[in-house]
């Protein structure tokens, strides 16, 4: 009787045991991370709500096969150079050095500007650590179809294949180039591919958040994911892929309703220096105005004006010395400049506010074999996807901002 039971007790255990191997199998993450790739799509602007007004068929099929993020808080200021440039190093703006979309740099006596080529190719502006230089540093390719950062050396490297940026370039035929990336030989083919468009943003821009035309933005650029999608799963390595869609920030309406013209309280000729734009400001009053300049401005409705070693600490702006000596935002939903509001400039979307404001947080989707199924993950910050990224591909990182326990749940 009793070797009855023990025969039975060992059967019941093998039966289990065999149930727990084998659901692991099935969950298990069973390619090794030097043999995973990643292709990170930003499309730009993506507020984290976009997806739940309209159907996005595509991205919820990533949600489906993989993860999705409740949100992503972006850097501050929530804008597009800052953000993808902390989405590739894993830094806050303060230290990686692209503290805006333009700004003066003081070690180099230059301005740096997005639509000026020769600041965007000038790897002098660029601090941290890129990923594909992470990759490259250590023997995997990398290639970048448009990635702020991509078009420069930093620390005298570039991704191995990598395009000057062109607005106008046809959105499928970048992905075409980026499936001929994936299909070149395997010893010179590139395990890690960034890749952005500049929609839905350029539609925030001009008809704001709300509009039925950034509706149907949003479903063009989704049915853009299935293109993708399509097209990588006719890989043969498919299988060895993860595909993150993400972006930079996302949207809120502006009016020119809403708008502090900053010379009605302090002449514009006060200051040395004013960079960035709506709705931050970052300038350097001239010798001596410094305090006259801040006691005004403190005074002003609808703006915050910080002296820049006191900006609040959650910002983390501030320390770097090409940020002017007062930092000047709008409240949100407000906007600010020199002068009178034109009202084609402050009409539609904007974005640039405080990282903490619900429309200012984007998207965050991905799928693969790192990736767990059918998972909902809790927020994220732009820096947490360097950590993330060279946990899956099995890249030693460089020091960081982003926290992997942040994202690591998320990982088979
Ligand atoms: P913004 O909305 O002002 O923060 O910036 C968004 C714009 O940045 C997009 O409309 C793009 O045209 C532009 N942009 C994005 N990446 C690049 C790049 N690598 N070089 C130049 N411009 C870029
Ligand atoms: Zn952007
Ligand atoms: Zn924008």
């Amino acid at each position: 009787m009793i070797y009855i039971m023990r025969i039975r007790f060992f059967a019941l255990w093998a039966l289990m045991a065999l149930t727990i191997v084998s659901c692991n199998l099935a969950s298990r993450n069973t390619i090794p991370a030097t043999q995973q790739y990643v292709v990170m799509l930003s499309m730009d602007g993506w507020r984290w709500d976009y997806s739940d007004r309209v159907p996005t068929p595509n991205l919820d099929y990533i949600a489906q096969q993989g993860v999705q993020a409740e949100y992503v808080k972006p850097a501050f200021p929530s804008k597009t150079f800052p953000n993808h440039y902390s989405m590739a190093t894993g830094l806050y703006p303060d230290n990686h050095g692209i503290v805006d979309n333009n700004f003066y740099c003081p070690d180099l006596d230059l301005v740096y500007r997005l639509g000026d080529r020769n600041s965007v190719e000038n790897g002098a502006f660029y601090g941290g650590e890129p990923i594909w230089v992470t990759a490259e540093k250590q023997d995997v390719t990398s290639a970048s179809f448009f990635w702020v950062g991509s078009e420069a050396p930093v620390q005298g490297i570039q991704p191995t294949y990598w395009k000057r940026y062109d607005n106008n370039f046809p959105y499928t035929q970048r992905i075409d180039t980026v499936i001929h990336w994936l299909t070149l030989p395997e010893e010179v083919r590139p395990r890690l591919i960034t890749f952005y468009y500049n929609e839905p943003d350029s539609q925030g821009h001009r008809t704001g958040p709300d509009s039925p035309e950034i509706d149907e933005k949003v479903m063009e650029m989704d049915a853009l994911v299935g293109v993708l999608l399509e097209r990588l799963r006719e890989l043969e390595h498919y299988h060895k892929i993860n595909l993150i869609v993400t972006s930079d920030h996302g949207m809120t309406e502006v009016s020119p309703e809403r708008y502090v013209d900053i010379s009605q309280y302090t002449p514009r000729d006060w200051y040395e220096r004013s960079h960035g734009g709506n709705p931050i400001l970052h300038v350097t009053p001239k010798e001596g105005m410094l305090d006259s300049a801040y006691t005004m401005l403190k005074g002003v409705e609808n703006i915050s004006v910080w002296k820049k070693s006191d900006v609040p600490a959650r910002l983390n702006y501030g320390a770097n010395p090409r940020i002017g000596e007062l930092v000047i935002l709008a409240d949100s939903t407000w906007s600010l400049g020199w002068g009178k509001p034109r009202d084609t400039y402050y009409t539609g979307g904007a974005h640039g506010w405080d990282n903490a404001k619900k429309d200012m947080h984007t998207i965050f989707y991905a799928m693969g074999p790192a990736f767990k199924e059918s998972y909902q993950h809790g927020p994220i910050e732009v820096v947490d996807l360097y950590p993330l990224i060279t946990r899956i591909m099995g890249l030693k990182p460089a020091p960081v901002d982003g926290k992997l326990e942040r994202v690591k749940g998320m990982l088979k």
